[in-house]
């Protein structure tokens, strides 16, 4: 690339869609695409191997696509002798050898990836564009709006004014089904004998493209967490259609159902897997929506389960995004409860004897996967007990998972999991003891350790743990109506059983 460029558009690693805002006036005869594969996106937190891999098999699958047109692609290669390691670096060199008129991206998903960015716009004297993503429903702007004068911000809400503006699954100003919310009709478990006839995930063997990212990533990322041997991801458009037709065709019709449901080394279920190739924009959010609705309007999947789904893309997907972007830089320090402790180093091997938090975690280091109970009701829960620092869990989180992308990750791990925003996001701490993970799985039939048990040596560390947080907090915890339940069981506890609480959870601190 010799002459100068009109613009110089920047497609991010979670931004490979063609129909992107900052592409919709490019001109292959005048523009130019930017991508950058750099070390710092995977050492900045430390991310986990198949993370890794996803995104880099992804933007190359992109990239390709893009060249095939004749788009000139500028495309810094991870193991390239002369990149610098990070996206401000490789960026420079891209504009000095390019010489854009203008800059042009979609606004991104990652607060310190955007000022990065306009910091090198600045010190060149270029303007950097940026547009609105139009991937989502709703713009942070209408977040914002909807959250001024508000005391407290709830899902519900910012849910229900979405389906009214998209009329999604609304009969006029009626919701369909004649509710906004089957939530209650959602929380099945497995039942002694356990899930049968599960449908089996829709994985990809890995292409020539994929096979060179596995080589790059075990060979640059040898100490990094996690395994490849079981890679799979959707990494293409295609791939990810693929797989949205399964979700819809297998496993929708239970979504609903068992959406909390968890079961001993049962990985996949009825979710979706679809949050990666959501995230990194392979997949827009309409057309998985869409396809759901449909599935319930031919009768295939009742009510409960579509609007479950749904909700989760339209309500909550939409909700902590307005979440993230009008609240940072200052969220991601936020830490209301004053926790310090350190993550346990379990997380990173899986080696503890509790058997639910062994599961969740093997399973995450081999897939880069685990469905939202497992995140908040197992391993989110068992940090926010314990009191770890929420910055580290939040290192861990989005490091780990396939579909970690800060904007999504940083309100479900540092507000709705770890309650640190001080309830901005969620109305209460997600807390329960081990009886919670007995009901809704069958690990504790597997586990050293006593469910109902608080104190002694079979005690179950969530159930003396859980005891032990609501005691440290009944203060602040009193303020809260939805709390006065579980403080009226607290209240039930002698003094002494309270103190011996509250030894052995010092214990299981300091180990
Ligand atoms: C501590 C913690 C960290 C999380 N980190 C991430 C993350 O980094 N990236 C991410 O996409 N999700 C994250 N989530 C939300 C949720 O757990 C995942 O979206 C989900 O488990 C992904 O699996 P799935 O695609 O099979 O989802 P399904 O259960 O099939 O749900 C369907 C889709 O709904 C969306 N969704 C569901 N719940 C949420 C939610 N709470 N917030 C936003 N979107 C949601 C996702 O796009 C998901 O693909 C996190 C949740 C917790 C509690
Ligand atoms: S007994 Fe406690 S630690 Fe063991 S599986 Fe059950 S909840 Fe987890």
């Amino acid at each position: 690339m010799n002459s100068p460029v009109r613009h110089l558009v920047l497609v991010l690693g979670d931004q490979l869609n063609p129909d992107a805002s900052a592409l919709v006036d490019f001109d292959p005869q005048q523009d130019a695409i930017w991508m950058a594969e750099v070390a710092e996106e995977s050492t900045h937190v430390t991310s986990s191997k198949q993370r890794t891999t996803v995104f880099l098999s992804a933007m190359r699958h992109f990239a390709a696509a893009l060249k095939s047109k004749k788009w000139p692609v500028h495309y810094s290669l991870l193991d390239a002798p002369d990149n610098t390691g990070t996206l401000a670096g490789e960026l420079k060199q891209a504009i000095e050898a390019t010489r854009p008129q203008k800059l042009i991206m979609t606004a991104p998903g990652d607060w310190r990836v955007l000022q990065s960015l306009r910091s090198v716009a600045s010190q060149q004297g270029l303007v950097l564009e940026i547009r609105d993503d139009l991937h989502f429903f709703s713009t942070v702007r209408e977040f914002a709006q909807h959250a001024e004068g508000r005391k407290q911000l709830r899902l519900e809400f910012f849910y229900r004014e979405l389906r009214l503006k998209t009329g999604i699954l609304m009969d006029g100003k009626t919701p369909v089904g004649g509710k906004w919310n089957f939530d209650s009709e959602n929380r099945g478990s497995f039942g002694k004998a356990g899930p049968s006839n599960l449908p089996p995930p829709t994985r990809f063997a890995p292409d020539d493209i994929t096979q060179d990212v596995l080589r790059l990533v075990q060979q640059k990322f040898e100490k990094h967490p996690g395994s490849l041997d079981t890679f799979g991801w959707p990494v293409t458009r295609e791939q990810a259609l693929l797989a949205l037709g399964e979700f819809i065709s297998n496993r929708l019709p239970h979504f609903g159902t068992y959406q909390d449901a968890l079961w001993e080394g049962e990985v996949w279920l009825y979710h979706s897997h679809l949050a990666c190739a959501l995230n990194l924009k392979l997949l827009n959010p309409r057309e998985v929506i869409t396809a759901a609705v449909q599935a319930f309007e031919r009768g295939h999947a009742p009510i409960e389960a579509v609007e479950g789904f749904v909700r989760q893309i339209l309500g909550w997907r939409e909700y902590v995004r307005g979440i993230y972007w009008t609240n940072m830089p200052g969220y991601l320090a936020l830490n209301t409860a004053d926790a310090h402790a350190d993550l346990p180093d379990f997380y990173w091997t899986g080696d503890t004897d509790m058997a639910c938090l062994r599961d969740a975690i093997a399973q995450t280091l081999k897939h880069g996967y685990a469905h939202h109970i497992q995140r908040l009701m197992v391993t989110g829960l068992y940090a926010l007990l314990l009191g770890v620092d929420p910055k580290q869990v939040h290192a861990w989180y989005l490091g780990v998972y396939v579909d970690a992308v800060e904007w999504v990750e940083l309100p479900n791990t540092l507000g709705m999991s770890q309650f640190a925003d001080g309830g901005l996001m969620a109305s209460k701490p997600y807390v329960a003891s081990g009886k919670y993970i007995d009901r809704m799985s069958n690990h504790c039939k597997g586990c050293r350790f006593n469910p109902a048990e608080s104190v002694g040596d079979n005690a179950c560390p969530f159930t003396t743990l859980y005891w032990d947080y609501l005691n440290r907090h009944a203060d602040q915890l009193a303020k809260n109506p939805r709390m006065l339940m579980q403080l009226k069981n607290l209240n039930r506890l002698s003094s002494e059983a309270k103190l011996q609480i509250a030894e052995e959870a010092a214990l299981l601190r300091s180990k």
